[in-house]
C-alpha cells in the first residue's frame, strides 16, 4: 500500500490490530456492526496500572466505534475476593474516567445459567463428574509431547452424571471429591482442552451468592459464556490466555451458540519497568508492610498512582502511548512519568517550597516590614491569575543553593556573588555565621531595591533561586517518594532472588518543607509544582487545620537517566 493510500480522510493515521479487526467486522456486518466489550477484573486485589491500560483499550475501543463497555466483575473464587476489592474497583475505573453501560455485572449473576449450561453438555455426552483427586489429574494430564491418560469416570451415563452433578451442588462431598469436567481430547497438542476442570467443589461464603453454591466455575467455564450472556462481541484479554482460546470457541461450539457470538483477541500485557504488577505480589507488600497499604504512593496500583498525585488524563495519555502490541514487552515507567510531567506542567499552580532551609538576612531590608510581589500562578496557562508572595528580611533558600567555596560553573549563591530572588530582588552575599561545629547557619545579604522583578536593570545576574519568607512560611510534611525498586526488572534476579531483594530502601524519605502561603489553597489530591524542585500533590490527609501534607509526584527531569 502507498503511502497516499494511507492517508484516506477516514483512515488518517494508522490503526492498531485491534481497531483493524474491529473496522473490518464492521464492514461485514457482523453482529450487526455492534461493539460491546468488557473490562472483567477478578475482585481480588486493587487495580493497578496494567488493568488501566486495559481499561483505556477496552472503554477506548467502544467510545471510538460507538459502542459499550460492561463492568464485569469475574467473582468466581470466593475464597480470595471481597466488597472491599470491589469497591475499590469501581472507585478506580470511575476515577479513570470512563462509564460503564448499567448495571454492573458480576459473573456470579450467571451462576445458576451456567449451571443450566453444564447440564446441557451433559446431556449432549461432552462433560462427566470426575471422582480423581487433584493430585491423580495433574499425573494424568501429561505433557505437550505426551498424551494424559483418560479418566476411569469419563464414560459415565447421563443419568449418573447429572444426578453427581445434582449432589454436588447440594453439597452431599467434600471439598477435593469430585469435579465436573468438560469431555474433549486427553491427547491434544493444547494441555487446555485434555478435559479441564469445569466445577469445582468450594465449601466458600461467596460475597453475593452467599452460602447459595458450594461448586464454583473455573475461569474459562465461566467467562465465555459470560461474554455470551451480555452480547459481548470482541473479548479481550492478556497473551496468557492465547491458549484458551480453543477452548473458549469450544464451550461456545458445544453449547451450539451460534448467533451472537463473541471472539477472543490477546494483546501483550503492560510490563513496567522497575515496578511489580501481579496482584499476588503486591498483596505481599501489602501484608508485609513493605509499603502502607494499597494505596501507597509508591504502588504501581490506581489508588497509589492517583495519591501519588497523578491525573487520569496522565494515565489515559500514558496508555495512548504505550499502544497495543502482540508480543511481549517492556515499558520504561519513565514514559509513565514523562506523561504526568507533561500534564502537570500545563496545569499545575506553581509555589515556592524550601525542603532543606538555610536562613537568608537581607541587612539593609527594614525590620519588621514586608511586601507582596506578584508571581503568575502558571506560566503555561495563557489566562493564568497572579498570586502574591510575601517578601520579608528574613527568608529561608535551599542549603544546596549556597557554597562558601564554588567551582567556577556555580550559578548560584557564594560570598560577595549576585543572585536574583524569583520575583523579587537582586541580592549579594556579604557574610556567613556558623555554629560552633562549622555549619552555616545565617547568610547575610545586601538587597538592590531598584532591582525589583519587572524594573529596568543593568546588573546582569546567572542564577535565580526560589525562597519562602520564614515569618509568613507554612510548614508542611514533604514526602519525598522515589521509584520502589533499584533495578529494572525486580522478578527477573538471580536464581534464589527475590522481588522483596530489589526494594530501594530510599523509596521514602520524609522533610519538613516551607511554603508561601499560597499552598494553602491546595485541596487533596491536587498537583502544584515547588518551583526548581519538582511535582507535588496534596495527600488525602492534608489538611490546613491538622497539617499540609504533600507527595512527591515526580522530580522536573528524569533523574534516573542519568544517576543509574
Ligand atoms: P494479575 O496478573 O496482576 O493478578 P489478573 O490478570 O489476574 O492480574 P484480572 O483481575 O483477572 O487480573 O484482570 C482483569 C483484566 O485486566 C483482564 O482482562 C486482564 O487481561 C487485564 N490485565 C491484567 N493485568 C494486565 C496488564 N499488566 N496489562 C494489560 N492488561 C492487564
Ligand atoms: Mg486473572
Amino acid at each position: 500500500m502507498d503511502k497516499a493510500e494511507n492517508k484516506t480522510p477516514e483512515n488518517k493515521t494508522s490503526l492498531n490490530f485491534l481497531e483493524q479487526i474491529i473496522e473490518n467486522d464492521i464492514k461485514a456486518g457482523k453482529n450487526q456492526g455492534r461493539v460491546h466489550t468488557r473490562f472483567p477484573p477478578e475482585p481480588n486485589g486493587y487495580l493497578h496500572i496494567g488493568h488501566a491500560k486495559s481499561i483505556c483499550l477496552n472503554f477506548g475501543l467502544a467510545l471510538k466505534y460507538n459502542g459499550k463497555t460492561n463492568l464485569r466483575f469475574d467473582d468466581t473464587n470466593p475464597t480470595k475476593e471481597s466488597t472491599e476489592y470491589v469497591d475499590a474497583i469501581i472507585e478506580d475505573v470511575k476515577w479513570l474516567g470512563f462509564q460503564w453501560e448499567e448495571p454492573i455485572w458480576y459473573a456470579s449473576d450467571y451462576f445458576g445459567k451456567l449451571y443450566e449450561f453444564a447440564e446441557y453438555l451433559i446431556k449432549k455426552g461432552k462433560a462427566f463428574v470426575c471422582d480423581m483427586t487433584a493430585e491423580e489429574m495433574s499425573k494424568g494430564r501429561g505433557t505437550p509431547q505426551m498424551p494424559g491418560v483418560e479418566s476411569p469416570w469419563r464414560n459415565r451415563s447421563v443419568e449418573e452424571n447429572l444426578d453427581l452433578l445434582d449432589r454436588m451442588r447440594k453439597g452431599e462431598f467434600k471439598e477435593g471429591e469430585r469435579v465436573l469436567r468438560a469431555k474433549i481430547d486427553m491427547a491434544s497438542p493444547n494441555m487446555w482442552m485434555r478435559d479441564p476442570v469445569m466445577y469445582r467443589i468450594m465449601h466458600a461464603h461467596h460475597h453475593r451468592t452467599g452460602d447459595k453454591w458450594c461448586i464454583y466455575p473455573m475461569y474459562d467455564w465461566a467467562h465465555g459464556q459470560s461474554d455470551y450472556l451480555e452480547g459481548i462481541t470482541h473479548s479481550i484479554c492478556t497473551l496468557e490466555f492465547e491458549n484458551h482460546r480453543p477452548l473458549y470457541e469450544w464451550f461456545l461450539d458445544a453449547l451450539d451458540i451460534k448467533e451472537s457470538r463473541p471472539r477472543q483477541y490477546e494483546f501483550a500485557r503492560l510490563n513496567l519497568s522497575y515496578t511489580v504488577m501481579s496482584k499476588r505480589k503486591l498483596l505481599q507488600l501489602v501484608e508485609e508492610k513493605y509499603v502502607n497499604g494499597w494505596d501507597d504512593p509508591r504502588m504501581p496500583t490506581v489508588s497509589g498512582l492517583r495519591r501519588r498525585g497523578y491525573t487520569p488524563a496522565s494515565i489515559r495519555a500514558f496508555s495512548e502511548k504505550v499502544g497495543v502490541a502482540k508480543r511481549e514487552n517492556l515499558i520504561d515507567v519513565s514514559l509513565l512519568e514523562f506523561c504526568i510531567r507533561e500534564d502537570l506542567n500545563k496545569n499545575a499552580p506553581r509555589v515556592m517550597s524550601v525542603l532543606n532551609p538555610v536562613k537568608l538576612i537581607i541587612d539593609n531590608y527594614p525590620e519588621g516590614q514586608a511586601e507582596e510581589l506578584p508571581a503568575i500562578i502558571n506560566p503555561e496557562d495563557p489566562d493564568s491569575e497572579k498570586r502574591m508572595v510575601p517578601f520579608s528580611r528574613e527568608l529561608y533558600i535551599e542549603r544546596d543553593d549556597f557554597m562558601e567555596d564554588p567551582p567556577k560553573k556555580f550559578f548560584r549563591l557564594a560570598p560577595g556573588k549576585e543572585v536574583r530572588l524569583k520575583y523579587a530582588y537582586i541580592i549579594r552575599c556579604d557574610d556567613v555565621v556558623k555554629d560552633e561545629k562549622g555549619e552555616i547557619t545565617e547568610i547575610h545579604c545586601t538587597y538592590f531595591p531598584d532591582t525589583k522583578s519587572g524594573m529596568e536593570t543593568t546588573r546582569k545576574v546567572k542564577g535565580t533561586l526560589h525562597w519562602v519568607s520564614i515569618a509568613h512560611a507554612e510548614e508542611a510534611e514533604v514526602r519525598l517518594y522515589d521509584r520502589l525498586f533499584t533495578v529494572s526488572e525486580p522478578e527477573n534476579g538471580e536464581e534464589g532472588q527475590d522481588f522483596k531483594d530489589f526494594i530501594n530502601p530510599d523509596s521514602l524519605k520524609v522533610v519538613k518543607g516551607y511554603c508561601e502561603p499560597f499552598i494553602k489553597t491546595a485541596f487533596a489530591g491536587q498537583g502544584f509544582q515547588f518551583e526548581r524542585l519538582g511535582y507535588f500533590a496534596a495527600d488525602k490527609d492534608s489538611n490546613p487545620e491538622t497539617g499540609l501534607i504533600f507527595n512527591r509526584t515526580v522530580t522536573l527531569r528524569d533523574s534516573w537517566a542519568k544517576s543509574r
